[in-house]
């Protein structure tokens, strides 16, 4: 506890979406303000947070003054800027540290990551060009998807391939990005680990959760999820061990695929994450307080689960389903404020407690 935040100090979070909304909401609820850095204006974290920087990320005075004016630095994405990173770590610690996003923000350094730790990855395969995917397509495929390296999210910059692909055109798509080939994982179903590692190197993880996207994006995730006791065991060890490896800081969302051979990795993202959700009706101590308190110094919960839950994400239109889920017996509620509803966006989400 020697080295924990002081009631007070304040926490800068870089992102002012929804998950560093609730990180916001989480950090007040433990005495802490939290300074949101983000560059588009009235975000959703903003309505809640102590003090909100407007600028962008290649701004380093901004980037300066923001990170002199908090106690730790966290994020609630992936894909900062190398230089941006440099700016906040020459005046604050940033945690989850520079490992991790360097692994995370990389889909071929991710899969060399994992599987070097000994962990089941897809076949995957570096693409710099046309000869690349045709040679990686006669090896891994022909069911393989096609991803660029950076900067992918809900399934963005993902090209689905068969053995009646035109490959000339896959590879002219990438439009010169370096991109993986995956191999098509014949997976039953997705579930996420949500684990944490406090700065003293302990380890929390709560109950995997099963999750269904549609469109590239997550709809539901349902806990418990459908695994033998041994594949839960194997999901958390797993967890564990990629957080030790990174000498992690913080809660991390590890994506895994359930297959008749095992769990495979997709991926990592070193934040809290969408398929957490649901420990807001199921955990005494949700993700984002245990993301704080890990980032404090502060001891983590036990990520026990004392209910059933099913999250579901209201994405555009689902807002009209609002008054509807009101009226539900056993449903929090929570709503990102943003202003305007639009088609794919995620507005809001729905955990329902599942009474048995
Ligand atoms: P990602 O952005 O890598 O999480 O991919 C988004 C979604 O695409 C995943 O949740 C899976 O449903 C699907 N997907 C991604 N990679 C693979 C793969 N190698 N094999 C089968 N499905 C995949």
């Amino acid at each position: 506890m020697s080295d924990a935040l002081p009631i007070g100090a304040t926490i800068g979070i870089l992102g002012g979406g929804q998950l560093g909304r609730m990180l916001a909401v989480a950090a007040s609820r433990l005495g802490y303000k939290a300074h949101i850095f983000e560059p588009g204006s009235d975000c959703p974290a903003g309505q809640v947070a102590h003090a909100v920087t407007t600028a962008g990320y290649e701004d380093l005075d901004a980037l300066a003054g923001f990170a002199a004016s908090v106690d730790v630095v966290t994020y609630e994405f992936e894909n900062i800027p190398t230089a941006a990173l440099d700016a906040l770590e020459a005046v604050r610690p940033i945690h989850p540290g520079r490992k991790a996003l360097a692994t995370s923000q990389d889909r071929l350094v991710e899969k060399g990551f994992l599987s070097g730790l000994g962990l089941a990855v897809a076949p995957f395969a570096d693409i710099t060009g046309e000869a690349d995917l045709r040679s990686a397509m006669a090896e891994i495929g022909p069911k393989a998807i096609l991803k660029t390296r950076r900067f992918g999210y809900d399934g963005k910059g993902q090209q689905r391939l068969d053995a009646d692909s035109d490959l000339s055109q896959a590879s002219a798509e990438l439009r010169g990005s370096p991109a993986i080939l995956e191999g098509f994982v014949a997976f039953s179903h997705e579930v996420s680990v949500i684990a944490a590692r406090g700065l003293t190197g302990e380890v929390a993880a709560f109950d995997p959760g099963e999750n269904l996207h549609r469109e590239g994006i997550l709809r539901t995730t349902t806990v418990p999820a459908r695994l033998s006791a041994a594949q839960r065991t194997d999901a958390v060890l797993l967890a564990s061990r990629i957080l030790t490896e990174l000498d992690y800081v913080g809660v991390m969302g590890v994506e895994l695929f359930v297959t008749p051979q095992g769990l495979v990795v997709n991926e990592i993202a070193p934040r809290v994450h969408n398929s957490g959700h649901w420990t807001q009706a199921g955990c005494a101590v949700d993700q984002f307080e245990q993301h704080i308190r890990a980032i404090a110094g502060l001891p983590l919960g036990d990520g026990k689960r004392h209910a059933d839950v099913v999250m579901e994400n209201l994405i555009g239109d689902d807002m009209d389903r609002v008054p509807g889920l009101l009226a539900q017996p056993d449903t929090a509620l929570h709503l990102y404020g943003k202003a305007e509803t639009r088609a794919g966006r995620k507005m809001g989400h729905a955990n329902i407690i599942q009474r048995r």
